[in-house]
C-alpha cells in the first residue's frame, strides 16, 4: 500500500494531470492499494488569499476576476479531461458551487472589512477541493475505480486556523474508517491536501505548502509501505536548483538530516511531513513527476553513502533578527526566560537562537510579519527589565537570512565549520549572527539577504556539492 502525493505543478493542466493519471495507472498494475494526495493547481492557492485580502481592503476586483479564472481554468481542464458529458456537467456544478462559496466569503470580508482567519482557511482550502474533483474524475476517465473525498472528514486537527496541528489518533481512526475499505476494494481515493478540520467541523489549514505533511500523515495513518511525493524537480538536491544551476539529486538521506534541511528552508519538503513518518519507519521518497523514471531522493532512518562532506546547503529568507540588548542584561537572571514564554505565548515561532558571550545581547531569529508583533509582547513582559535599564533596546533588522549547512557526517569529520566560514568569509559575505547550541548535523548562520546567492554558491563549491560539468 502506498501514498501518492502530487504537488501543485504535477495537477497545474490537463497535460500534468494526465501524466499524473498514467503514473498512478502504472503503480496500480503492481499495488492496488494507492491512495493520492493533492495540491491546488499551482497559482491557484495565492490567487485565493490575494482575492480575500484585497476585499478586505475594500477591492472586490480580485476576488471577482480570480473566480472566473479560477472557473475558467477548471473547465478547461475537466474538458480535455473528463469525456463523459454528462460527468463533465456534475463537475461544471461542482466547481460553481466551490467557486460560489468563494465569492461570498469575499464578499463577506469586503464589507466586515477585515480578514477573519476562520474564513481565511476556508477561502485557502478551495483549491485543493476543486483539483481532488478533477483528478478523481480523471482517474475514472482512465479505467481506475476512483473517488474524491474532503480531507475534512479525515483529518481532525486543533484550531489554530492558518497552521493547525492535527491529532493523529481520531485522524488515524477516521483514516481507517473511511479510506480502507475503499482501498481494500481496490478504489483509489483522491484526498485534498492541506486541509482538515476541528472536531466541530470547521476547515482548517495546514499550513503553506502543507499539502506534503497530508501526505505524511495519510500515510502514518494508514501504515503504508511508503510514500511518494510527486513534485517538479528529481528529489531532494544539494542546493536549490533555482539558486544553484549545477546541484544534483541526493540518492539517499536520513529523516533528520531532511527534517533539518526542509526546517532551514527547502521548499520541496514541508517541515512537519516526516513527524508522523519517522517513528513508524515509513520511507518517503521524492520524485519528478517530470521525469518519473528518475529514482529521486529515498527518505528513510539511513544517511546512505555520499561522496562530500556535506548533504546540501539551504537559505530561508523574508526573517527578521530580534535584538534585545542592554549594559545592564549581563547576570541579569531571567530575561531569556521570559524572552521565549513571552513568544511562545503569541504562538510566534522562533527559527534561530544565539546569544553572544558578553551576555549583553540576545538575538533570535522570527519569521518579517511576526516581527511587530514579537516587539510589541517582548517590551510587555520585559517592562521591569527596562524600567530598571537593564534592557535599553529592542530592534528587529529585516533583510537577512539564514544558510543552514546539513550532513550527518559533520559529526565525525573535524574542521567543517571552519570550512564553512572560510568559505562564506572567501566570498566576501558578512555573517551576522551564528547559532548557538544546533544539532550535530547542522550548521547555520544569519547574513544580508543580497548575499544568499554568493554564499550559498561559495560553500557548494567548497565542499565539491556540484554535478561534475
Ligand atoms: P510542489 O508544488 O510539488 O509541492 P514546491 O514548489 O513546493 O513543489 O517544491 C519544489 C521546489 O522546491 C523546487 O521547484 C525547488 O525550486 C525548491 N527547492 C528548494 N530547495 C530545494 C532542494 N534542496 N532540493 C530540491 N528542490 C528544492
Ligand atoms: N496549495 C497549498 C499551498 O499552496 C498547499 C500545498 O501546495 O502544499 O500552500
Ligand atoms: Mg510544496
Amino acid at each position: 500500500m502506498q501514498v501518492m502525493k502530487f504537488g501543485g505543478t504535477s495537477v497545474g493542466n490537463a497535460e500534468r494531470i494526465a501524466e499524473l493519471a498514467r503514473i498512478v495507472k502504472e503503480a496500480y498494475t503492481t499495488d492496488k492499494q494507492i491512495a493520492v494526495v493533492v495540491s491546488a493547481m499551482s497559482g491557484v492557492t495565492n490567487q485565493l488569499l490575494a482575492s480575500a485580502h484585497d476585499a478586505a481592503k475594500g477591492k472586490m476586483d480580485t476576488a471577482i476576476a480570480a473566480r472566473a479564472a479560477l472557473a475558467d481554468k477548471h473547465r478547461t481542464a475537466i474538458t480535455t479531461l473528463v469525456p463523459d458529458v454528462s460527468e463533465q456537467e456534475k463537475l461544471f456544478a461542482e466547481i460553481d458551487s466551490l467557486l460560489d462559496h468563494f465569492g461570498k466569503l469575499c464578499y463577506g470580508m469586503h464589507i466586515l472589512g477585515e480578514v477573519p482567519i476562520r474564513a481565511l482557511d476556508a477561502i485557502a482550502g478551495s483549491g485543493e477541493r476543486l483539483s481532488a474533483r478533477i483528478v478523481a474524475a480523471t482517474l475514472r476517465a482512465q479505467g481506475l475505480r476512483s473517488r474524491a473525498i474532503d480531507a475534512t472528514e479525515l483529518v481532525v486537527t486543533d484550531d489554530n486556523f492558518g497552521d493547525a496541528t492535527p491529532d493523529m489518533i481520531e485522524t488515524t481512526l477516521n483514516v481507517k474508517a473511511r479510506l480502507m475499505p475503499l482501498l481494500k476494494e481496490g478504489v483509489v481515493p483522491v484526498v485534498t491536501g492541506y486541509i482538515g478540520a476541528t472536531k466541530d467541523g470547521v476547515m482548517t489549514t495546514l499550513g503553506r505548502g502543507g499539502s506534503d505533511y497530508s501526505g505524511g500523515i495519510f500515510g502514518a495513518a494508514l501504515m503504508a509501505d511508503q510514500v511518494i511525493i510527486w513534485t517538479d524537480v528529481n528529489g531532494f538536491m544539494t542546493a536549490d536548483p533555482n539558486t544553484v544551476k549545477n546541484a544534483r539529486t541526493i540518492p539517499e538521506i536520513s529523516y533528520s538530516e531532511a527534517a533539518e534541511l526542509s526546517y532551514y528552508g527547502a521548499k520541496v519538503l514541508h517541515p512537519k511531513t516526516l513527524l508522523p513518518l519517522a517513528p513508524a519507519k515509513i520511507p518517503l521518497y521524492i520524485k519528478n513527476s517530470f521525469q518519473p523514471d528518475h529514482p529521486g531522493t529515498r527518505i528513510s532512518s539511513q544517511s546512505g553513502e555520499w561522496d562530500a562532506d556535506l548533504k546540501a546547503i539551504t537559505s530561508i529568507k523574508n526573517i527578521s533578527l530580534v535584538t534585545i540588548s542592554g549594559s545592564g542584561m549581563m547576570g541579569v537572571p531571567g530575561i531569556a526566560a521570559k524572552t521565549f514564554s513571552a513568544v511562545a505565548t503569541q504562538n510566534i515561532n522562533v527559527l534561530m537562537i544565539s546569544q553572544s558571550s558578553s551576555e549583553n545581547n540576545l538575538c533570535f531569529i522570527v519569521n518579517t510579519p511576526e516581527a511587530e508583533r514579537t516587539k510589541t509582547a517582548l517590551r510587555k513582559a520585559l517592562e521591569v527589565e527596562f524600567h530598571h535599564r537593564h534592557i535599553e533596546h529592542i530592534v528587529a533588522q529585516d533583510g537577512i537570512a539564514i544558510i543552514a549547512a546539513v550532513g550527518e557526517k559533520m559529526k565525525g569529520v573535524p574542521g567543517i565549520a571552519a570550512r564553512v566560514f572560510s568559505a562564506v568569509a572567501e566570498a566576501g559575505v558578512n555573517v551576522i549572527a551564528i547559532a548557538q547550541g544546533s544539532s550535530e548535523l547542522n550548521i547555520s548562520f544569519v547574513i544580508g539577504e543580497k548575499d544568499i546567492a554568493q554564499a550559498v554558491a561559495a560553500m557548494h563549491e567548497r565542499f565539491n556539492l556540484g554535478r561534475a560539468e
